[in-house]
């Protein structure tokens, strides 16, 4: 329990030599006590001054690189802004302090917004029924292969074994088949880097379970025969599953029901605002068409008109997914974006990423190889290669970018493009910093051919040099314990 400290000469005692708060918890009994034997004799700790420990840690912090710095345009990933007024709703005690196991009745708000969210989320996605538990786009993917896997087998149908991905995947897709005890078959891209239809009627049979893809794709390329390929996918009986990554490209414009789509995994982390990176935190809710919908993981969120509950009558549910709410306060916020932006707002959305992202493609056009010509969605990949007769790899272009302060974009993937650099502007960055990165990157790219070994010893600018990447792979450190040389 938090206690007020009421001012008073009484509590400043003496310690070590200084002046100190005596707190009224001496009398606190714990009760577990740590044995004899595992507890710790010599706790050795610095005694710090308060300004010594916080300009340590705003040091650090200054050593460290976000969104709310400059722009970060690693692709796929949808570094957007992430307005603030998100953390406060999830800083509020309503949302920080529930508890799990409270009954129902006492949290009728917190299952309000996970409702309409579900609600949200359905129509965005143009589904029929939302599951909020899986959390992160991979476990979204995982969920929506044990739905595809649940739907065939309620059919008697035992032999779809297979399912398909474009070779422009990213690389959670295969793992996630695999990991549902799929066999994944990937199929080419064609010469516009979409989807191969010859390829795609060649690996379609009667033992494929689904056909898997982005779109817009990792390229940032529209499949314009989308419908084309629903109805190939579902005339031999298979499902169409939307990895939705990328719905920042076309939220608001369209929605993967349109397009003919039967499973939809959402990151919200991504599209809908929440801080992210380094693997978390995340949330990845599936949507269905009504057909797969007895399937969901329990619970889900039901309203009976007067009370939200959580639903466990699923008839052929596949089970819990995740304990509990899952990663609640990123649905909290996504749901707050989404209130704060409105259908229009969500479009509006759409059309500043697009935009932006073209207007960084033709600027950079000349300088960086582009692969493919079509008009793109929400990210662009350029390529290397036409640095390889200076010597210079993408790897190094995204180290010296570090050098002007930059974050790197995505590298080496797609696999398809050789020398790959990923690049998702995002709606949230202007005019400005869009010409300021570009100046950059051409700077960058003169470089590269006048004076390749400023990118080969880059970084030199950053906390910490340019780091040996083979020694890295080959002798990696995972202990804690610091290496004495
Ligand atoms: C990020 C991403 C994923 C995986 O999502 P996580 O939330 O990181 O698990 C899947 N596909 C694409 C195209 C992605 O960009």
């Amino acid at each position: 329990m938090f206690h007020q400290a009421v001012w008073d000469e009484k509590l400043i005692i003496e310690k070590s030599g200084k002046r100190t708060l005596k707190l009224p918890f001496e009398n606190v009994e714990f009760k577990m006590k740590i044995p004899e034997d595992l507890a710790r004799k010599d706790l050795n700790i610095n005694d710090n001054e308060e300004y010594e420990v916080i300009r340590h840690y705003v040091r650090l912090s200054q050593m460290n690189y976000g969104v709310d710095l400059n722009t970060y345009p690693l692709g796929s990933c949808t570094m957007k802004y992430n307005p603030k007024i998100s953390e406060e709703i999830v800083s509020m005690d309503q949302v920080k302090y529930i508890h799990p196991l409270q009954d129902e009745s006492t949290v009728q708000g917190s299952l309000q917004i996970m409702y309409e969210l579900q609600e949200f989320l359905k129509e965005i996605g143009g589904m029929d029924a939302v599951t909020l538990q899986p959390v992160a786009g991979a476990d979204g993917e995982f969920t929506g292969l044990l739905l595809v896997r649940a739907y065939h087998e309620n059919r008697m149908d035992f032999k779809r074994t297979e399912i398909i991905v474009p070779d422009s995947a990213h690389g959670t897709n295969p793992a996630s088949s695999t990991m549902a005890g799929f066999t994944t078959i990937e199929i080419k891209s064609n010469e516009n880097g979409m989807v191969d239809l010859d390829a795609l009627e060649a690996a379609l049979s009667d033992k494929t379970a689904a056909f898997m893809i982005t779109n817009p794709n990792t390229l940032g390329i529209f499949e314009e025969n989308i419908l084309k390929i629903a109805k190939m996918v579902h005339e031999k009986g298979a499902l169409l599953y939307y990895d939705g990554a990328n719905l920042n490209g076309i939220m608001g414009k369209t929605t993967p029901g349109k397009m003919g789509f039967d499973i939809v995994h959402f990151n919200l982390h991504k599209t809908f605002a929440t801080p992210h990176g380094g693997g978390g935190p995340g949330a990845g809710p599936v949507g269905v068409k009504k057909k797969l919908e007895e399937f969901l993981p329990v619970p889900v969120i039901g309203f009976d008109g007067k009370k939200y509950f959580f639903d466990y009558n699923i008839k052929n549910s596949i089970g819990k997914i995740t304990g509990f709410y899952g990663n609640f306060a990123v649905l909290v916020r996504a749901w707050a974006y989404i209130k704060l932006k409105g259908g229009s707002g969500l479009k509006e959305v759409t059309e500043m990423a697009v935009l932006n992202t073209n207007y960084l493609r033709k600027k950079l056009q000349g300088y960086y190889d582009l692969p493919y010509k079509e008009l793109r969605k929400h990210e662009v990949v350029f390529s290397g290669t036409n640095f390889k007769q200076y010597g210079i790899k993408t790897l190094d272009i995204a180290k010296r970018m570090l050098d002007y302060g930059l974050h790197a974009p995505t590298i080496y993937f797609p696999l398809i493009v050789e020398e790959a650099l990923m690049m998702e502007p995002t709606e949230t960055e202007s005019k400005e910093n869009l010409d300021k990165f570009a100046e950059i990157m051409i700077r960058i790219a003169s470089e590269a051919k006048e004076n390749p070994e400023l990118l080969k010893n880059a970084p030199q600018n950053t906390a910490v040099g340019k780091i040996d990447e083979v020694e890295a792979a080959r002798n990696p450190v995972l202990s804690w314990k610091m290496i004495k040389k």
